[in-house]
């Protein structure tokens, strides 16, 4: 009988393949008391199985293929700098010498007090690194039991798709050397570092179907569809068929799209537009080149920040981004200074080392002291980046970009203090670009309504629509419960991006969006109605982007978007106008 299982869809692609089960050994948690005498025993068993643990991972990274992607060993590295910590290093001690139970009953105490730490976070990157700590405890526990971390791909993969509970980034890249087909697991999310990895790595992936394990046999067959989430076990051979038909399309469409990488970007009716890249690792450069992007219209310089113990250095800052301007060879790179706080905290040691950690928690994080409020209220953390930035822009052309602007006095604060820097650094005779441009992320409702004053001031605006969205329609963006609600359409949605161009327009400055709405197919014309012609997105959706754009006439489409705002006032409406809208396709 055919079965079919839901889940997050995180790796795009079909795959058919007989499934691998991942079977690891049941880790025994059991407590038992101790007596006081017995505490120094236990404590130097934990102490032995934390350094086994240590050892595998400086194994696993010496291990790893010269052309495995960056993000793995610094994944990797997160693990041992999280073994190190005092959370993993210590508290369990603390457990045992306090509560008198054996290391797998402390480490499995201080799991729980992790996961509801972690459980609580806002930021939902943040919040699925609780999936690391559960790796590096799972290794401690196996190294108490005896046991090693499983080593995987040493079978024969080749073509299966692997159903496991979880994946570590090693599996997943051990996964990309043995060819598997694709793979599920029944947990993890959509930021998980898994799901980070299956992207880059091009594996079709999906993650969180429950209990699948429960219900799918060793060398069923499989067929997986990484955009809906969804698979089927022992499909009919109907369903085969079908599955088979839509894999060789998927693959003609991308062969088809890879002939768009050298067509210019232009509408039918000769409105020449900039498809450019958002990035936030470096690694992300590969798929930018791949796709021939029009430079990057926006790095979120906030990962620079995260997984690590310390607050990145001037030098830090200025290494990564000279690398990733010569790497653009002349294209222009739009760096968005860091946008922590709400959804992306510090954490650790690194917000010990700014007043963060000594901050009241906001009850309302996404309105709190976040992006722009937070670097000028720590004037330190901004600096070094100001500097950074300017520096760069010495050995390339780079632009600035300001998150979560609210009040023209903000754009005064910023500009002295752009000012101020630039003055230092001329008395330090060290070379920037005087003319460097500093642009506004519009991305609060305040800002687009007013969005004329922040164009007199600034050299370009770039809109944000994921916080934009978030704000206008009063739903937060990471909340499940409420995401039904989440309506690029929404008029008022559309009213303030008309207002944010019109504004640009006017003041005679360019406008960009970056907000996830710029690489929506569905969405992109409505946006070249508007007046958009700046998108900037994740770099796989470029040329499929570019298709949808290449294949439509601005003046159509602009009356379309006219008659969809005044007239259409259900959803039903306008997704009938959007209906219309997409039905052009090109020949
Ligand atoms: C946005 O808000 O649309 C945006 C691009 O910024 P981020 O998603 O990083 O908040
Ligand atoms: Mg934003």
């Amino acid at each position: 009988m055919s079965l079919m299982f839901t889940g997050i869809g995180v790796s795009r692609g079909i795959a058919i393949g007989d499934a691998y089960l991942l079977r690891r050994n049941q880790i025994d948690v059991t407590s038992r008391s101790l007596s006081k005498k017995s505490v120094p025993v236990e404590i130097r068993r934990l102490k032995r199985a934390l350094k086994i643990a240590r050892q595998q991972l400086l194994d696993t990274r010496d291990n790893i293929p010269k052309d495995a992607p960056t993000d793995v060993s610094s994944f990797i590295e997160t693990h041992i700098l999280m073994l190190d910590d005092d959370a993993l290093s210590q508290r369990p001690i603390e457990i045992i010498k306090a509560e008198l139970i054996n290391a797998e009953a402390a480490l499995q105490k201080q799991r729980e007090e992790l996961g509801r730490v972690f459980g609580s976070m806002e930021d939902s990157y943040l919040a699925t690194r609780i999936d690391d700590v559960n790796h590096v405890i799972d290794s401690v526990l196996r190294a108490l039991d005896g046991g090693a971390e499983p080593v995987v791909g040493s079978e024969n993969w080749k073509g299966q798709i692997i159903v496991a509970d979880d994946l570590t980034p090693a599996d997943t890249v051990a996964m990309q050397h043995h060819g598997v087909a694709g793979f599920v697991t029944e947990t993890g999310g959509q930021l998980s570092h898994t799901a980070i990895l299956a992207r880059s790595l091009g594996i079709p992936a999906i993650v969180g179907v429950s209990n699948i394990r429960r219900y799918v046999k060793a060398g069923e067959i499989l067929t997986l569809d990484g955009n809906a989430g969804m698979v089927l076990a022992e499909p009919t051979a109907e369903m085969l068929t079908n599955f088979k038909r839509r894999q060789k399309e998927t693959r003609l469409q991308q062969k088809e799209l890879g002939k768009l990488i050298d067509t210019d970007a232009i509408t039918l009716d000769g409105v020449a537009l900039k498809l450019s890249a958002n990035i936030e690792i470096e690694d992300d450069l590969k798929a930018l080149k791949r796709v021939n992007a029009n430079g990057v219209g926006l790095y979120r310089t906030e990962f620079l920040y995260m997984n690590r113990p310390t607050i990145p250095t001037e030098q830090e800052h200025y290494k990564v981004y000279t690398k990733v301007v010569r790497a653009l060879k002349g294209e222009t790179l739009t760096i968005r200074t860091a946008d922590l706080g709400a959804d992306k905290q510090l954490s650790g040691s690194a917000a010990a080392a700014s007043a963060v950690a000594s901050r009241p928690l906001s009850h309302n994080p996404a309105m709190g002291l976040r992006g722009i409020r937070l670097c000028l209220s720590e004037t330190h953390l901004f600096i070094p980046q100001l500097r950074a930035i300017l520096r760069a822009s010495a050995k390339g052309s780079i632009r600035m970009l300001i998150p979560m602007l609210t009040n023209i006095s903000e754009v005064e604060q910023c500009l002295q203090l752009v000012e101020q820097v630039k003055q230092k650094l001329r008395a330090e005779n060290i070379a920037f670009d005087e003319k460097m441009p500093v642009g506004a992320m519009i991305e609060v409702p305040a800002a687009a309504i007013s969005a004329h004053l922040f164009a007199e001031r600034l050299d370009f605006l770039s809109i944000g629509t994921n916080d934009l969205i978030q704000y206008t329609l009063a739903i937060d963006r990471i909340d499940d419960q409420v995401n039904y609600l989440y309506d690029p359409l929404h008029p008022a949605v559309l009213h303030l991006i008309k207002m944010i161009i019109e504004a640009g327009k006017a003041a005679g400055i360019p406008v960009a969006m970056c907000g996830e709405m710029a690489g929506d197919v569905r969405y992109v014309r409505i946006l070249l109605g508007l007046g958009l012609t700046d998108f900037s997105m994740p770099p796989n959706l470029i040329l499929e982007t570019k298709k949808t754009l290449i294949a439509a006439r601005r003046a159509t489409v602009k009356k379309q978007v006219i008659a969809l705002m005044a007239t259409a006032h259900t959803p039903e409406e306008r997704h009938r106008i959007l209906d219309k809208i997409n039905s052009v396709t090109a020949k």
